[in-house]
């Protein structure tokens, strides 16, 4: 399998000068096209600000990051929107619209890519993930299992080849746990999607076919089944 994401040397400082935070410490990484890597760690060891930088969210401090072919580290506004637009980001709080019903939710992350909006491919992801009957709902109104179905579909409408999840089932019930794990396993397997997945929870190295381990912003241990 060839390399869709590389990082070589990849820093993240915040704070002040006096007071710096190194939440990612100096890493090296590759990841290939079509593997499922999750990416374990105690709460505040870096995950999700590696996460952030490798989905063009924040910017790195020093360091390259190159995902299929784009250099993150020296895209423009505009590539970076793009690149943007070409991923899947699920979030622990799915940061869906509340304002907005299911449907218009799951069309959004078409309209952020720029893309013609694609009602009827919106209404297909949401029924295969088991919400046709939500299509209509605000999206106040529904658990956090459904939120977070609709927040995966929100991210697969502009159709990633790349999926970044963190912490996806953080905030749900084992139930809503159990379907949401089993969606990513078939967007890896019969799909084929690069997913990248952060998590305290252990019981995501089961999905992996890499799992790799961070403290204190490096990386420890790297294991491929
Ligand atoms: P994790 O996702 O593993 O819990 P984070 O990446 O959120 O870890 O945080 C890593 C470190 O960086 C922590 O010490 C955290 O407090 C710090 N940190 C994260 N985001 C910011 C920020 N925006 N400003 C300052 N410090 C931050
Ligand atoms: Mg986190």
């Amino acid at each position: 399998m060839s390399n869709l994401i590389n990082l070589q040397g990849v820093t993240k400082r915040y704070g002040s000068s006096k007071n710096p935070v190194l939440a990612v410490d100096n890493i090296d990484l590759s990841i290939p096209k079509g593997s499922f890597t999750v990416i374990l760690g105690r709460s505040g060891s870096g995950k999700s600000t590696l996460l952030n930088l490798m989905a063009g969210l924040d910017k790195i401090t020093t360091g390259e990051i190159v995902i299929d072919g784009v250099d993150l580290s020296k895209a423009n506004a505009k590539n970076l929107a793009k690149y943007r637009s070409q991923i899947g980001i699920i979030f622990q709080f799915y940061n869906l619209l509340p304002s907005l019903n299911t449907l218009d939710n799951v069309r959004m992350g078409a309209w952020a890519g720029g893309k013609k909006i694609d009602e009827s491919k919106a209404v297909e992801l949401l029924t295969t993930l088991g919400l046709e009957h939500r299509i209509k709902a605000n999206v106040k109104t529904l658990s956090g299992g459904e939120k977070q179905r609709v927040a995966i579909a929100r991210s697969l409408v502009s159709d990633p080849n790349l999926i970044f999840c963190d912490e996806p089932t953080g905030a749900l019930d084992s139930k809503s746990e159990d379907q949401v794990q089993q969606i990513l396993i078939d967007l890896h397997q019969k799909q084929g999607k690069t997913i990248v997945l952060v998590t305290h929870n252990p019981e995501f190295e089961n999905l992996a076919d890499t799992v790799i381990t961070m403290s204190d912003g490096k990386i420890v241990n790297i294991k491929t089944k």
